[in-house]
C-alpha cells in the first residue's frame, strides 16, 4: 500500500496521511482532493510514498485520496518557500499553501465561462440600486457575483438587470494563450551607468544563481529601463520573471510601458482579477507559458514553472507588508523565493529601507546605483515652509508662499500636486455645544466626514453613517464642526483660491479601479487637470512631464505617534511625492509645510542629504537594538469579549519565558484598542538578532490554551508599533 502525506487547505490541521488508491500516481507537490470527515478538500502532497512508522503500519483507517488534479505539481522550491514562510511568520502552513493553490474552478476542464456585462440599454424601471449598479459596472465584465460585489448591490439586482436586457451574457474563452513578450521589440539605448547596472543583472540572470541586488537611484533615474534588461535576458533564456508592484492602481501605466518595450502586455495578478482571468493566469504561470507576471504581493506564492528573475519595484513600499491573515513582508519573502529558486532578485527603489541599506552594508546585497535623473530632467528643489512663521490664513491650510507658487504654475499652464495623506473632508467632526465627537462604534477611531459621497465613514472597518444634521448627544442643530483637513477640504480651498483651475481629487475613493487610474492619467496627459489633490496614491510611479510643483500640506502627519519608523517613513513618502515634480524638461519645485522645520527628517529633505539622515537613523536603531540590529514580534490578543481577551493576554504575559537576550513588554491595549468590534491587547517581544525568537514563541504559546472566542496572532517583524 502506498501512502501520501497531504497538506490540506484547512488551517486547523497539520499534514495528514492518505492511501493512494490503485491506478493513481502522485508525487510531492501533486494537487489532490481528499476526504475530511464528510467534506472534500483540496490539498498538496507533501510526501509521496511515505514509509509509515511501526505504530502506523497497517492502519486501515486511512482513507483514499479521491482525485489528482491535471495541473503541474508544486515544485520543490515553492514547497520550501511555503514551509519557510509558515515557520518564520508563525503561520499555519495551510494558510500559506492557500496562496499558491488554484481556486477549485481552475481545475475544471471547461474552456469557457459565462460572464455578464452591461448592454447600454437603460431599463424602464430604474431604481437607485439599479442605477448604482449600472454606473459601477459600466466598464466591467464578470460573474453575477463579481458584478454584484463591484456595484455593492445584491446578486438579485444584477439578475434583475439581466432579465430586462440591461446586462447580457457573454461566453469567455479562458484557454487563450498569452502572447510571448519579445525581448528585442524596442530596446532603448541605455546610458553608461544604466548599462553597467543592467549588465550586472543580465549576468546574474545568465548565471542562474541566487543574487540579491539593490537598484538604487532617484525617481526618474531610469531604474525601470534597467531591470527591463533583466526581464529581456530571462525571456531570451525562456524563463519566467515576476515583477512585484505595490499598488494595483499603478499597473495600468506600467502595463502600457511594458507593452511599449516588449510588444505585448505581461500577465497581471492581483485581487481585482475576475475568476476567469485568475484561472487563465494561474494555468499559464504553472504551465510556464506566462513568461512575465506583474502582480501584487500575493503573486509571490504562485507556482512558476521556471523562475529566472524576481523584481520588487518600489521596494520601500509599506504595502508590501501584509497585515492580515499570514503576516508577511513580500520584500523579504521575495528574497527567500529567489534563494530557493536560485535566481537573482532586484529590489528597485529611490528610498531604500534602513534594513535594505544594512544588507548592502554587510555585503549580502549588491548595490547598483544610478546617479541622477535620466536626460534633461533634474531633481526638484525642496523648500520647507515653517507653518509657525508663515501660517496660512485663518481657516485655511495652504500657506501664502505655496499659494503664490501655485498661481505662477497655473499662469505658466503647468500642473501642481498637493499631497495630504488623509481621505475625506475632515478627520474629525465634533459638536461645538456639548463637545460630542463622532466615533466608530466598532473601532477606536473617529468617523471621517466624506462630503463628496455625503457620509461619515470609519477607515478601519468601513462602518458608514449618513451625515448628521444635529448632534445626537445634545440635539443642537447647526452645531457640528469639521476639524482638520482631508483632501476634499483642501480641494475646496483650492477652488476658492483659483475658481478657474481644473482640479482632481485622487484617493482610493475616486480611483477605485485600474480603469479609473487610466482615466486620470489620460486627463493629466491631455492637460485637462491643473491641480491634483491626492493621498499616497499619487506618490507612486506616475510620470507627468508638465507637473512642476508639489506642495506637501502637512509634512508632520506621519511623525505623529512617533513609532520606530516614523521618520524613515516620512522621509520616503515625501521624497516619493517630491519625485513627481519636474520629471520632464521643465524643472520642478517642492514645498513642504511643517511645524518643525528643524526636525532631522525635515532638514534632510530640505538639504537633500539622504546619506547623513540614513546614517543617523541607522545609528539610532543600532543603539536601541531595533531592526535590523535586533528584532520585534507583536503578539496581539483579540476578542469581542473584552474580559476574555484581557485574561488571555495576561496569561500570555505571565507565562513569558525568561530567555537571555529577550524582553517582553505588556500586555497593554493595542494602538487600535478596538478594531471591527474586537478588543485588542498587545505584547511586544524584543529580542537580539541572533535569537530564534520564533522557536521561543512557538514553545511559549504552544503550551497555552485560550477560549475559542479569543484570537491570538503573531506579527513577526511588525512594520509599525
Ligand atoms: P525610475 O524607474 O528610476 O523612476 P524610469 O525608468 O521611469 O525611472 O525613467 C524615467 C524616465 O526616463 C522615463 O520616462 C523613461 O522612459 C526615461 N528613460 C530612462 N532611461 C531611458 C533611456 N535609456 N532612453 C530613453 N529614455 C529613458
Ligand atoms: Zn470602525
Amino acid at each position: 500500500m502506498s501512502r501520501a502525506r497531504v497538506l490540506l487547505l484547512n488551517a486547523a490541521l497539520g499534514p495528514l496521511d492518505y492511501r493512494v488508491p490503485h491506478g493513481m500516481t502522485v508525487e510531492p507537490g501533486s494537487i489532490v482532493v481528499a476526504p475530511l470527515g464528510p467534506r472534500q478538500l483540496m490539498g498538496a502532497v507533501w510526501e509521496a510514498d511515505r514509509m509509515p512508522s511501526d505504530a502506523e503500519v497497517g492502519d486501515n483507517r486511512l482513507r483514499n485520496l479521491l482525485a489528482v488534479a491535471d495541473v503541474p505539481p508544486l515544485r520543490a522550491p515553492l514547497r520550501r518557500l511555503i514551509e519557510w514562510t509558515a515557520d518564520y511568520y508563525l503561520a499555519p502552513p495551510a494558510a500559506v499553501l492557500r496562496m499558491a493553490m488554484p481556486s477549485s474552478s481552475a481545475l475544471e476542464g471547461a474552456r469557457t465561462v459565462t460572464e455578464y456585462r452591461a448592454t447600454g440599454v437603460v431599463p424602464d424601471r430604474l431604481t437607485p440600486q439599479r442605477a448604482q449598479a449600472l454606473e459601477r459596472i459600466a466598464d466591467r465584465q464578470g460573474l453575477v457575483r463579481e458584478l454584484a460585489l463591484a456595484a455593492d448591490v445584491s446578486d438579485g439586482v444584477i439578475r434583475g438587470l439581466v432579465k430586462v436586457g440591461a446586462i447580457e451574457a457573454v461566453e469567455v474563452d479562458i484557454d487563450t494563450p498569452f502572447p510571448p513578450p519579445d525581448p528585442d521589440h524596442a530596446q532603448p539605448a541605455l546610458g553608461a551607468e544604466q548599462r553597467t547596472a543592467a549588465t550586472a543583472i543580465t549576468d546574474a540572470v545568465e548565471a542562474r544563481a541566487f543574487q540579491p541586488f539593490l537598484l538604487d537611484g532617484v525617481t526618474g533615474s531610469g531604474k525601470t529601463e534597467v531591470y527591463f534588461e533583466g526581464v529581456a535576458q530571462a525571456l531570451r533564456q525562456g524563463r519566467q520573471t515576476l515583477v512585484l508592484l505595490p499598488e494595483i492602481a499603478l499597473t495600468e501605466p506600467f502595463l502600457k510601458r511594458f507593452a511599449a518595450r516588449f510588444g505585448t502586455a505581461p500577465v497581471a495578478w492581483h485581487s481585482g482579477l475576475r475568476q476567469s482571468q485568475r484561472r487563465r493566469a494561474w494555468r499559464a504561470i504553472a504551465g510556464g507559458e506566462g513568461k512575465v507576471v506583474v502582480g501584487a504581493r500575493s503573486a509571490l506564492f504562485l507556482p512558476y514553472a521556471d523562475l529566472g528573475l524576481i523584481v520588487v519595484d518600489e521596494a520601500h513600499e509599506t504595502s508590501f507588508k501584509q497585515e492580515e491573515g499570514v503576516h508577511y513582508h513580500a520584500r523579504d519573502v521575495a528574497v527567500m523565493r529567489g534563494r530557493f529558486e536560485g535566481c537573482p532578485v532586484v529590489l528597485a527603489t529611490a528610498t531604500p529601507a534602513i534594513e535594505t541599506h544594512q544588507q548592502v552594508e554587510v555585503g549580502h546585497y549588491t548595490h547598483l546605483t544610478l546617479p541622477g535623473r535620466w536626460g534633461a530632467a533634474e531633481l526638484p528643489a525642496i523648500e520647507a515652509i515653517d507653518l509657525i512663521a508663515e501660517p496660512p490664513e485663518r481657516g485655511r491650510w495652504i500657506a501664502p508662499r505655496l499659494v503664490k507658487a501655485m498661481e505662477e504654475v497655473l499662469d505658466r499652464g503647468e500642473q501642481s500636486l498637493l499631497f495630504l495623506n488623509r481621505r475625506g473632508f475632515a478627520p474629525l467632526t465634533l459638536c461645538r455645544t456639548c463637545g460630542h465627537r463622532f466615533k466608530c462604534p466598532n473601532c477606536t477611531a473617529w468617523m471621517v466626514e466624506h462630503r463628496l459621497v455625503r457620509r461619515l465613514a470609519c477607515h478601519h472597518c468601513g462602518h458608514i453613517e449618513p451625515p448628521p444634521r444635529a448632534c445626537p448627544e445634545c440635539g443642537q442643530e447647526d452645531s457640528l464642526v469639521a476639524c482638520g483637513p482631508g483632501v476634499e477640504r483642501i480641494a475646496d480651498e483650492v477652488t476658492a483660491l483659483f475658481p478657474e483651475a481644473r482640479t482632481a481629487i485622487v484617493t482610493s475613493d475616486t480611483i477605485w479601479s485600474p480603469a479609473k487610474a487610466a482615466e486620470f492619467v489620460a486627463r493629466m496627459e491631455a492637460g485637462a487637470i491643473d491641480i491634483v489633490i491626492g493621498t499616497q496614491l499619487v506618490t507612486k510611479g506616475y510620470h507627468f512631464p508638465n507637473l512642476t510643483l508639489v506642495g506637501v500640506i502637512d509634512a508632520d502627519l506621519g511623525l505623529e505617534g512617533g513609532d520606530l519608523r516614523a521618520a524613515e517613513r516620512t522621509f520616503q513618502q515625501i521624497m516619493q511625492v517630491a519625485g513627481r515634480a519636474g520629471r520632464g524638461e521643465k524643472s520642478g519645485h517642492v514645498y513642504i509645510q511643517t511645524h518643525s522645520p528643524d526636525a532631522p527628517v525635515m532638514r534632510a529633505l530640505a538639504t537633500g542629504d539622504a546619506d547623513s539622515f540614513i546614517a543617523a537613523e541607522t545609528a539610532a536603531r543600532r543603539d536601541a537594538g531595533a531592526p535590523p540590529f535586533g528584532r520585534y514580534a507583536a503578539i496581539v490578543v483579540s476578542s469581542e469579549d473584552q474580559a476574555a481577551a484581557q485574561e488571555t493576554a495576561t496569561l500570555i504575559g505571565r507565562t513569558a519565558p525568561e530567555v537571555e537576550g529577550m524582553l517582553v513588554y505588556g500586555p497593554a491595549p493595542a494602538p487600535l484598542a478596538m478594531l471591527r468590534g474586537r478588543h485588542r491587547f498587545r505584547l511586544l517581544v524584543h529580542a537580539r538578532r541572533a535569537l530564534d525568537v520564533q522557536e521561543v514563541i512557538r514553545g511559549w504559546l504552544g503550551a497555552l490554551d485560550w477560549p475559542a472566542k479569543v484570537r491570538v496572532t503573531v506579527d513577526v517583524d511588525p512594520y509599525s508599533f
